[in-house]
């Protein structure tokens, strides 16, 4: 089934404390992103401000639209990562890191001359270097956190944040983590071809005139208050699967989210095998980065939060050599579970957007 992508971007007007509680020490962490079950629960509250019902009159059932919009998988809600402005205001997208990207320790992206220390996506090296060649620094590559974007090169960017100081009510300091206001941060929502005449109106509809929308923690304490930059418009998103000068045997998959596939007994399992990204082209991997994490989700139906499951870390990268001609246009854009609260998704040859 072929999708279309509407893009937005949100503008953060209070910071905004997103996570699940998760507390080092006493300090209240927070995500350096808007994962996509923040904006899927976004999106719920604005079908109820514009006046639609969730169940049918005087019973316990979903109404078509509540059912199709938030829990039928054809409408997925991706994660919204952080935009970077250049100095003319240009939009740059910023992506979490690749695993295949390794940098020198003394790489800062705030320096006046970064390039002077070693940062690259090794991906399809055959040997990571041991050191920086910069022959006057010699020191160790390491991953690097954060996010990358493209602007004629590879950079690295991180998401402005503070931490405030509360006093609770008996007297314990605790802090949270917030994201600085004025973040401004860049997302996708798909939606299959058959439901789009029915549905993509009222989706643009529900981020028109809208006020005091916030996201994530302590929403009653001044914090988290989000505006849309301009109105929800459709986009293309070639990007996601990178067609230029390939080696159409070679495929990179790049995990633009967390990703979590299981096998038939119901555990999770990585790396991702090759036939569930393409069957019959015999995909094998031949190199791969990647890490596991694990993820807590809130269950609505249940009214609880879901017990822990295993994730493949985005910025996870594998590389798959085929018997045949593989065509990236044939391929899911999605995997796994929860493809609606944005976890699954999937670009190809992504290491062509900053070669
Ligand atoms: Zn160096």
């Amino acid at each position: 089934m072929s999708k279309r992508f509407f893009y937005y971007e949100l503008n953060l007007l209070e910071p905004a404390i997103i996570g699940y509680g998760t507390q080092l020490d006493n300090i209240v962490k927070s995500k350096d992103y808007i994962p996509g079950s923040t904006i899927l629960g976004l999106f719920v509250s604005l079908f109820l401000k514009k006046g639609h019902s969730i169940y049918k009159n005087k019973s316990q059932n979903y109404t078509d639209y509540f059912q199709t919009l938030f829990l039928s998988e054809k409408v997925h809600f991706y994660n919204a990562y952080p935009i970077y402005l250049t100095l003319r205001n240009n939009v740059c997208f910023c992506y979490p890191t690749p695993l295949s990207v390794f940098g020198c320790k003394y790489y800062d992206q705030s320096k006046r001359k970064p390039v002077n220390h070693h940062f690259k996506d090794y991906v399809f090296d055959v040997k990571i270097p041991d050191e920086c060649d910069n022959t006057k620094c010699k020191s160790a590559l390491e991953h690097k956190n954060n996010f990358v974007y493209y602007d004629d090169k590879l950079r690295q960017y991180s998401v402005c944040k503070r931490i405030d100081m509360h006093n609770s009510s008996d007297d314990d300091l605790y802090s949270f983590e917030a994201i600085e206001k004025d973040n401004r941060f860049y997302g996708f929502i798909s939606i299959e071809d058959d439901i789009y005449n029915k549905y993509s109106d009222i989706i643009r509809d529900m981020c028109i005139n809208t006020d005091s929308m916030r996201i994530g923690k302590a929403k009653n304490r001044g914090y988290g208050k989000v505006e849309f930059v301009s109105p929800l418009r459709e986009k293309d998103v070639s990007f996601m699967k990178n067609t230029n000068n390939q080696n159409q045997k070679t495929l990179s998959v790049y995990c633009y989210s967390d990703v979590i596939i299981k096998n038939e007994f119901g555990q999770s399992i990585s790396p991702i095998p090759g036939d569930l990204i393409a069957t019959g082209l015999n995909l094998d991997i031949s190199l791969s980065y990647w890490k596991n994490e694990s993820v807590v989700l809130y269950n609505a139906k249940r009214g609880m939060p879901t017990e822990k499951q295993m994730t493949i870390k985005k910025g996870s990268v594998f590389i798959y050599s085929g018997d045949k001609d593989v065509d990236v246009n044939e391929l899911p854009m999605s995997i796994g579970y929860w493809q609606n609260s944005g976890f699954g998704k999937l670009i190809y040859n992504h290491n062509r957007l900053w070669e």
